[in-house]
């Protein structure tokens, strides 16, 4: 806090972590210097990132790549470019990216980076002329054994085909490093799906262990994204009743539930960049509220799938009045810090982002072996391996959580398990590899 007072974003991380150690650390006391370690980014990289518009315009903006920590393998995390991108963003999202990593199998170091560049609005060869001036200075900094980048908010497969081009043409290797690629050069199956869907196994597992199903559940999700419809198409594959989605302008409720026909016309909106509004022009009873966010409705679960801290304290009173009694965060770090207070007095049971949001990463990880081994394993066998790992992701944080006496009774029980099964991952990898 002292070093970094006005990084709002990394301060809120870094104290959620911090909260959640306070056992392991008075038992482990050789830990507080590596946490001290820990939450200071190994490398920070920032550059200007010039690009011509289509009407020959000059524009510049700032990029960034935020190296976190590399104790566990070369850094792996997203690329976000939106007008909101910060050095503060960059590092909550990377540290985030660090304890995600760690809370899987994956031998993946963790980091983030992006710009604050505007991509809507932008046609095809503006948004390619960007990505190329951007990968004009990262590329220094990443290779498959470095630094291994991937997708997140305004970055999808279009972007990553442009940015891997360019890489491409810079070093004449055709190499394992970028992920979310487009599957017939080197995407994996199911990517796209992999975090909306883990999201829902997540889920799946917490109901279990509490003797319940998804099935008939009122669920509002917010965000339109890449997380949220995937999410949402999961949700009622599995039977339960989605009520809501929303977007940077407004948000949608219907409260008869979404099915795959009404998902199909919210894509097609969402893809032709039109308002949320279009819908209630086919479905009459649906809501558009302009500006609004979901958490009022009538629900059982909530899934904020949008940006960080779009839910605050009185979206998270609305939460509990409306019924809700399970939060499973498909953003990073969506929820204010007064928000999950008052989760935690309600008594809602919360699942944090690095762990219920970690399917996407887990299917980057298989995109980089079947990329590096020029193979392709088919949806089928994605999909089970990741019902497999949001499974084990699940039981290790239910495990740590246990061994510091924090009970599944607890709201926080898999917060804290998350960040202390992360933690003691990361943190013996850097004691072992020395004071590095
Ligand atoms: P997308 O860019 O695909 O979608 C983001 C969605 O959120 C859009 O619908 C956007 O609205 C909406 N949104 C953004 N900011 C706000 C805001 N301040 N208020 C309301 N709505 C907002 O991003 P993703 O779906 O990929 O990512 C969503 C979240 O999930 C992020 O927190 C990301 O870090 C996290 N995540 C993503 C992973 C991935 O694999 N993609 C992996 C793990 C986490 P609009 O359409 O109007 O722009």
């Amino acid at each position: 806090i002292k070093r970094d007072p006005h990084e709002g974003e990394f301060i809120q991380a870094v104290s959620e972590v911090v909260h959640s150690l306070e056992a392991v650390l008075s038992k482990n006391p050789q830990f507080v210097h590596v946490l001290e370690r820990l939450l200071e980014p190994e490398r920070v990289i920032m550059f200007r990132v010039p690009w011509v518009d289509d009407k020959g315009e000059m524009h510049v903006n700032r990029g960034f790549r935020v190296q976190f920590n590399q104790a566990l393998g070369p850094y792996k995390g997203g690329l976000r470019f939106h007008p909101g991108v910060n050095l503060s963003v960059m590092k909550f999202l990377g540290l985030e990216q660090t304890l995600k990593n760690g809370v899987t199998s994956l031998n993946l170091g963790g980091a983030m980076g992006g710009s604050d560049f505007e991509p809507k609005g932008k046609s095809d060869n503006e948004m390619m002329r960007f990505c190329q001036s951007f990968m004009e200075e990262l590329y220094r900094h990443i290779g498959p054994n470095q630094d291994t980048p991937c997708g997140d908010i305004g970055v999808g497969t279009r972007e990553i085909g442009y940015l891997f081009g360019q890489y491409r043409r810079l070093t004449s290797q055709y190499e394992s490093l970028l992920t979310c690629k487009s599957p017939p050069w080197g995407g994996s199956q199911l990517r796209p799906e992999a975090t909306g869907y883990g999201l829902v196994y997540f889920a799946k597992e917490v109901l279990a262990d509490l003797d319940k199903d998804l099935k008939g559940l009122r669920c509002v999700v917010s965000g339109s994204g890449k997380v949220a419809m995937y999410a949402l198409e999961k949700l009622i594959a599995f039977g339960a009743i989605p009520v809501s989605i929303s977007d940077s302008r407004g948000c949608i409720i219907d409260e008869d539930g979404f099915d795959f026909a009404k998902l199909s016309h919210l894509r097609d909106i969402k893809n032709h960049r039109k308002s949320l509004r279009e819908y209630t022009k086919t479905h009459s009873r649906a809501k558009y509220i302009d500006d609004g966010k979901p958490w009022g409705v009538k629900c059982d679960m909530a899934f904020p799938c949008a940006s960080q801290n779009e839910l605050n304290h009185s979206d998270a009173m609305a939460l509990v009045n409306a019924g809700c009694k399970i939060v499973v965060e498909g953003a990073n770090m969506p929820c204010t810090t007064d928000a999950l207070e008052v989760f935690r007095k309600s008594k809602i049971v919360y699942a944090p982002g690095k762990a219920a949001n970690a399917g996407g990463v887990v299917i980057s990880g298989l995109e980089m072996v079947q990329h590096s081994g020029r193979i392709q394993w088919s949806a089928d066998e994605i999909d089970s391996k990741l019902q497999e790992v949001m499974k084990e992701i699940y039981l290790k944080c239910k495990k740590a959580a246990n061994e510091f006496g924090i009970g599944l009774g607890s709201p926080e029980s898999l917060v804290h398990g998350a960040n202390i099964a992360a933690f003691l991952r990361v943190a013996r990898a850097m004691l072992e590899q020395g004071c590095v």
